[in-house]
């Protein structure tokens, strides 16, 4: 047993855990948990904990459905809202095959693969969000969603609902070893947004998926509802979780040229002319669900277009302003990303893109000065400025062709993704909605 394991177990008995959660994320980025014994603990560290994975989206195939979870002892932590006596604690898991095999299906091992590819280029990839997501009163069956209240971007309403939640959610998050950096209201009433701090994408993506079951926990225990659905509202703004990027060479940030345009550093050019060129084809895992095209092209500062800039909230991909000198902070913001990503598998199709900018060495257009939506098809197409995709069904299309993503996801997810989104689109097709009721019924 090695050092991090024997402090797991010195911590569940002196800390009188008495079950500890395992936790994974299926291939749609949902949370799945497995509690053991503290009894159970080494041997889950030795041989992993046995479980039925073809139950579990995208994970088996049903011939080979016997699985094993093996607990990441760095990722131990105790869960703040289960009480401080007879408590509960929780690890991140590695799923792995009955001959010990990790798993080609496990996204958390999509993304280590991603980054193992990375620091063979000498690259450590870092990331941080700013997640938004909807506070609604708790719903009745057949009630459409009712905002917690009305407030707007960057309000303080005293003693309001989103006051005392993101308080007590930011002390929990906290807690667990999640910094945050930032947190306020959202433009949309009941919006909010808690920004993380910057960290390595592995523990980035485990953070993202801590952060959700903490808001949802939260939101109960205020008896309101929390969603991180794209866009809930339809005259309200979408959920998006930009992303802010950078690349590490050691403890030197590969992004930063001093004295360079927007002291952006030629990898950094690169790996921004890879995101655009490959931002249509990653839609269908940075932006995974039908819902998710409704905040693409609900407006609201959300991107429709491919395009970068500098201080433009129009463009994809955004390199915020800086101080000079301010170098280890230099970075990339990408808007499509919803909060309802997988973030292992979004993680992964982003830094595939950007390092594919890198190999290929392209050339990054002008960036763009102008609000993109403002602009007219004719003079977006005259600038060179791609759409994303417009739909799910049209984001599948593309991604079917996409050597990036097969590569980057293993054929096993890529396959899987397909099938299910196509599932998805069909469902959603074969639909009469209300609106359609409503606009034709009466009149034709
Ligand atoms: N809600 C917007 C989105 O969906 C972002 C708004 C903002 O943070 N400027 O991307
Ligand atoms: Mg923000
Ligand atoms: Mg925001
Ligand atoms: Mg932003």
């Amino acid at each position: 047993m090695d050092k991090q394991q024997e402090y797991v177990l010195r911590s569940v008995e002196e800390r009188d855990i008495r079950f500890i959660r395992l936790w994974f994320t299926d291939v749609l980025g949902i949370l799945k948990s497995v509690a053991i014994a503290p009894a159970e603990l080494e041997n889950a560290f030795s041989e992993g904990i046995g479980f039925d994975g073809s139950a579990i989206e995208g994970l088996t195939r049903v011939s080979e459905s016997d699985m094993l979870a093996k607990p990441d002892p760095s990722s131990f932590q105790i869960l703040p809202w289960r009480g401080s006596s007879h408590g509960v604690a929780r690890m991140f898991c590695d799923i792995a095959t009955p001959d010990d095999e990790p798993a080609l299906s496990d996204p958390r091992q999509v993304l280590k693969r991603n980054l193992d590819r990375a620091s063979e280029l000498g690259f450590t990839f870092y990331t941080h969000p700013e997640i938004e997501f909807y506070l609604f009163e708790k719903p009745e069956p057949g009630m459409l969603p009712k905002p917690v209240d009305q407030a707007g971007y960057f309000d303080n309403v005293p003693r309001g609902t989103a006051h005392n939640f993101r308080r007590e959610a930011i002390t929990m998050l906290e807690s667990m070893g999640i910094s945050v950096e930032f947190s306020h209201h959202e433009a949309g009433p009941g919006q909010n947004e808690i920004d993380l701090r910057y960290a390595d994408a592995l523990t980035m993506a485990d953070n993202i998926m801590t952060f959700r079951a903490v808001i949802k926990e939260v939101a109960l225990e205020q008896g309101v509802f929390a969603s991180f659905m794209p866009k809930p509202l339809v005259n309200g703004p979408g959920s998006g979780m930009h992303t802010h990027m950078s690349l590490f060479e050691g403890d030197r940030n590969a992004f930063y040229e001093a004295g360079a345009d927007h002291q952006l550093s030629p990898v950094a050019r690169q790996f921004i002319a890879g995101l655009l060129k490959y931002a249509p084809e990653i839609s269908a895992i940075t932006n995974q669900y039908v819902n998710s095209y409704k905040r693409l092209w609900g407006g609201a500062e959300a991107p429709s277009y491919v395009a970068w800039g500098s201080n433009n909230r129009s463009a994809l991909v955004r390199v915020p302003v800086h101080k000079p000198g301010k170098g280890q902070s230099t970075r990339i913001e990408y808007r499509a990303l919803d909060s309802a990503a997988n973030p292992y598998l979004a993680f992964s199709v982003l830094l595939s893109a950007g390092l594919k900018g890198i190999e290929e060495e392209l050339e990054l257009p002008e960036g763009a000065e102008d609000d993109v939506w403002e602009l007219s098809p004719a003079e977006r197409k005259a600038m060179g400025y791609q759409a994303l995709p417009a739909s799910l069904s049209q984001a599948i299309d593309l991604m079917e062709g996409s050597e990036l993503v097969a590569e980057a996801l293993g054929e096993r997810v890529f396959d899987f993704v397909l099938r299910n989104k196509r599932a998805e689109w069909e469902a959603y097709r074969a639909q009469v909605t209300p609106y359609e009721l409503e606009q034709y019924l009466p009149v034709l």
